[in-house]
């Protein structure tokens, strides 16, 4: 079957549906034969809805065939991860306690006995009144807590350009769908980096937009004053489309902001001559692998040839954003999380007190045997700097570090425009690395963990390969950029021009 259809941009392939120049069936048939294909040694998708799919495009031809005008993402095959809410089709965010227990001996999770949501999260309803097919649900850390996809409860996805080696986390399912061409594009979240970080480490684009800018309606929480839905796909294009589509005020979203969604495709191809560019030297310290550094520091270069300018500028107070968002994260996640008891959603395990089984023994025995070890670990850290007498020492003044780390942006984007940097310190690890070592683990979000804590949209754009420092094959490095709030039109702008001249520009993992 002839696949080659996938390798084309969103805009191609839309373009091409809605002249009938290709069935939206076609395209439907050619991701899911990639994914029976490819994903057997990726395990980027937990659970494939191949009948729903093939009815959707199915339906978008019969619409097409009757005159009727197409939206935006006519058959454009979306990987979705399994955070967001998809009406009647397993849902489990990663996790072992979104799934109901095999009957008899079998403990194995299984995704396919995820929880069925009674509804469509936001961007799962506008992706499909654009068109979009929806092929199946991605991979990703138990509660999207995680920077290596190690911590999904249905083992870690693969990073096709060397799988012995993490896609990162915590939406690597997404990235890898987009990354070994299985669907062109697809939605992660990004609470302190999951979007960005997998599309550095996986080589294609990935956009966290600001806070509030995508309806959070239907995402299953992680950190709610952080959690932010975006796309990832193989060009900035493609990804400015997927925002399109997904971004604008929602009344089901008291958070998602009233102001108008930009121009995103249109501002792809506009001049970026006199465009001011902020380099921030706390992003380039010690702790930057040098390959990465310099590859990064080789992009910018780029963008000046280009007719930007470029200016160093400051932000102090970025050492004490890993601190402060695991105290923040940690906090929101525990009480987000206590809705998972055993009462209304996926896993229910009956315990017992004192030879008695009680709501209390009820809620233990499900959160014991549901959560995974860092879901735990997290839900610890959390209640602790919530408690009576800690509270004041971590949670309070986590938030007035996160100020402190808002207004270093203010102050910079007084003087620039765009602010760029590494997005991760390192290329792709290896798996199992660090899984023992969670400060390290944490230690990988450095360069990902303040735009988040101040809410601004960041994109990771691929910038180079470089090698690895233990060997191996050429891993890809991403580009970050940072925008003011809102400037989404900017950095995808800028993200493009760079994309021209990238020296990687359409290189694929060398599975795809
Ligand atoms: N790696 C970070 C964490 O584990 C960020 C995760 C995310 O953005 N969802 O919390």
């Amino acid at each position: 079957m002839d696949t080659a259809i996938l390798d084309r941009s969103i805009p191609e392939i839309a373009a091409l549906v809605q002249r009938g120049e290709v069935s939206a069936e076609e395209v439907a048939r050619a991701a899911l034969a990639r994914i029976e294909q490819r994903d057997g040694a990726l395990n980027a998708f937990l659970t494939v809805q191949a009948e729903q799919a093939l009815e959707a495009a199915r339906a978008l031809d019969a619409r097409r065939a009757r005159g009727e005008a197409l939206g935006p993402l006519a058959g454009v095959p979306i990987g979705l991860k399994d955070a967001l809410c998809t009406e009647g089709a397993p849902t489990t965010a990663g996790s072992k306690i979104l799934t109901r227990a095999a009957a008899g001996a079998a403990r194995a999770p299984d995704p396919a006995r995820g929880y069925r949501p009674p509804y469509d999260a936001t961007v799962v309803a506008r992706l499909r009144a654009a068109g979009a097919i929806l092929p199946g649900k991605c991979n990703m850390d138990e509660l999207a807590m995680g920077s290596s996809n190690e911590n999904s409860a249905f083992g870690p996805v693969k990073n096709p350009w060397d799988r012995a080696r993490t896609p990162g986390g915590s939406s690597g399912g997404s990235a890898v769908a987009v990354a070994a061409g299985m669907t062109p594009g697809s939605l992660g979240s990004d609470t302190g980096g999951s979007i960005r970080q997998p599309a550095s480490l996986t080589g294609v684009v990935g956009l966290k937009p600001t806070y509030g800018r995508v309806s959070r309606y239907g995402l299953i929480a992680f950190a709610s004053s952080l959690d932010q839905i975006g796309p990832f796909a193989q060009d900035v294009k493609s990804a400015a489309r997927l925002l399109e589509v997904i971004a604008g005020r929602d009344p089901r979203d008291a958070t998602s902001l009233d102001a108008p969604v930009g121009a995103y495709e249109a501002a792809c191809g506009r001049d970026v001559a006199g465009l001011r560019i902020g380099v921030p030297e706390e992003y380039f310290a010690k702790g930057l692998d040098e390959q990465v550094g310099a590859k990064v520091r080789g992009a910018i270069d780029g963008l000046r040839g280009l007719g930007c300018e470029i200016r160093p500028v400051h932000l102090p107070h970025t050492r004490y954003a890993v601190a402060a968002y695991y105290i923040v994260a940690t906090a929101e996640a525990s009480s987000n999380l206590a809705r998972f008891d055993g009462v209304r959603f996926g896993l229910r395990v009956d315990g017992e007190r004192g030879g008695k089984a009680d709501l209390q023994a009820l809620y233990g025995a499900t959160r014991g045997e549901g959560f995974g070890r860092e879901v735990k670990r997290r839900i610890l850290l959390g209640t602790y700097v919530l408690s009576a007498g800690y509270y004041d020492a971590y949670y309070l003044r986590a938030q007035k570090v996160r100020t402190l780390i808002r207004r270093d942006f203010d102050e910079a984007f007084r003087e620039v425009d765009l602010i760029a940097a590494p997005v991760s310190p390192t290329v792709a690890f290896r798996l199992g690395e660090r899984v023992d070592d969670p400060l390290s683990m944490y230690l990988a979000d450095v360069y990902t963990l303040p735009a988040s804590m101040a809410g601004l949209p960041a994109i990771s754009v691929p910038c180079a390969t470089a090698p690895a420092p233990d060997g191996g094959p050429p891993l890809p490095v991403g580009l970050q950029l940072i925008g003011p709030a809102l400037e989404e039109a900017r950095l995808l702008r800028a993200a493009y021009a760079w994309e021209q001249i990238s020296p990687v520009r359409a290189l694929r993992a060398p599975l795809a």
